[in-house]
């Protein structure tokens, strides 16, 4: 295990700081690490593995497909493309959708439209195009990605930046009226923030939010990398609010946890800026990325995902909500997407997920305070019951330690 962890850190660059387990193998809501040690992962990637480790239909689709075909890049049609993006869209009640690999390149490809579009069909001034975005936000790490972010580490040494992008508190529908001018293209957000900390706007914020942009012909832009595809309890957060945004960004979990696969999905009158040559992506929309994107969103239909992790969310959260701990600030969260704050006068929630994982539950930190609890939407009441004994143990050492 050292010795894994040894050569990482020798030869790989130093931009993540893992917990200190080297894993080797992953089924379903588990994994295991070279020891043998299970664990059970309530962090699934960042909910890019939705639907557990290895399941057996997606890898049996990639399986398949990579026997049959698996790259030929956009130059050609491919008889596994149009079907995903039209089942994409059914689900979605979005017109059209283009596929690129990773959350960040669908962000961009959502930029770039909107910017387009504000040019060709809402007349703004040539190079005035403006974006808005939300303080805390996060949508990946290019260049013009962190030039939006209110993190200063995300952005400190990467400068200069692209302009056309200001950043307004996230939850506050006022605060969006007030930003928006003739130049606005687009408000990019998140209807709840992942890496910030699981962080819930107001009720009814993101309706307010589509009213606005409506009456200002302002595009509604939700980055639901990280809350779509079933992960807050209905197959996309903005349904929370009955939204169905302007252009729909997804990723993460669509790739099955086996490949990256993201779409950026639209209007038409927004999509259809695009022209070809303006933009591409030499793996996008490949036949293997296609084949297991269509069989992830089949899986999340017939193994009703979504009311899982409604179901299963919403008894984990009270459970943890009733909690009684010093360490304890707040638990939050929707769905199986659960953040636990913890004082930072108490402990580091680094720490609390290092006692985790001692006790086989992999978390991972978001900032210092928060532990975030994610786990694969097939996991069942019993492992979450055993999951959260684990969380109240857990708890109860750490404060007795406190104490002492
Ligand atoms: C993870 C994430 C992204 C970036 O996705 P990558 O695949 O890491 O590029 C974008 N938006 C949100 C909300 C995310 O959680």
């Amino acid at each position: 295990m050292k010795d894994h962890i040894a050569m990482e850190q020798r030869y790989g660059a130093h931009n993540y700081a893992p917990l200190p387990v080297v894993l080797t193998r992953g089924e379903g809501v588990y994994l295991w690490d070279t020891e043998g040690r299970r664990y059970l992962d309530m962090m699934s990637a960042y909910s890019a593995v939705s639907f557990g480790h290895g399941h057996p239909r997606l890898v049996a689709a990639l399986h398949a497909q990579a026997e049959q075909l698996a790259v030929v890049s956009r130059a050609f049609y491919t008889d596994r493309l149009g079907p995903f993006l039209a089942r994409a869209c059914q689900m979605t009640g979005q017109e059209r959708a283009l596929p690129m690999n990773t959350g960040a390149e669908a962000v961009e490809t959502a930029m770039k439209a909107a910017r387009k579009w504000a040019y060709s069909v809402k007349g703004v001034q040539p190079n005035q195009a403006e974006i808005i975005a939300c303080d805390g936000n996060f949508h990946g790490r290019t260049i013009t990605i962190v030039a939006m972010s209110s993190e200063e580490q995300y952005r400190d040494g990467f400068g200069p930046f692209p302009g056309g992008l200001k950043t307004i508190p996230f939850g506050d529908s006022a605060a969006l009226k007030a930003a928006i001018t003739e130049n606005t293209a687009a408000f990019l957000v998140e209807p709840i923030q992942g890496e910030n900390g699981i962080i819930l706007p107001p009720d009814g914020y993101l309706a307010e939010c589509a009213r606005i942009c409506c009456e200002n012909n302002v595009l509604l832009i939700a980055d639901e990398v990280q809350t779509g595809l079933a992960r807050t309890g209905r197959l996309l957060a903005c349904q929370h609010d009955e939204v169905i945004p302007d252009g729909l960004i997804l990723g993460k979990a669509l790739g099955g946890g086996l490949l990256p696969v993201s779409l950026f999905l639209s209007r038409s009158d927004v999509m259809d800026v695009f022209t070809p040559g303006d933009h591409g992506s030499t793996f996008g929309g490949n036949p293997l990325a296609a084949a297991v994107g269509l069989e992830a969103l089949n899986v999340l239909v017939d193994e009703g995902l979504a009311d899982c992790s409604a179901e299963l969310g919403a008894w984990f959260l009270a459970e943890l909500q009733q909690i009684e701990s010093p360490l304890i600030q707040e638990v939050r969260g929707r769905g199986l997407f659960v953040g636990m704050e913890i004082k930072p006068a108490k402990a580091t929630a680094r720490a609390v997920c290092k006692q985790l994982m001692a006790r086989g539950i992999l978390s991972k930190e978001t900032h210092d305070t928060v532990v975030r609890f994610a786990p694969p939407l097939t996991i069942s009441r019993e492992q979450l019951e055993w999951a959260l004994e684990q969380v109240r143990e857990t708890l109860r050492e750490m404060e007795a330690a406190l104490a002492a």
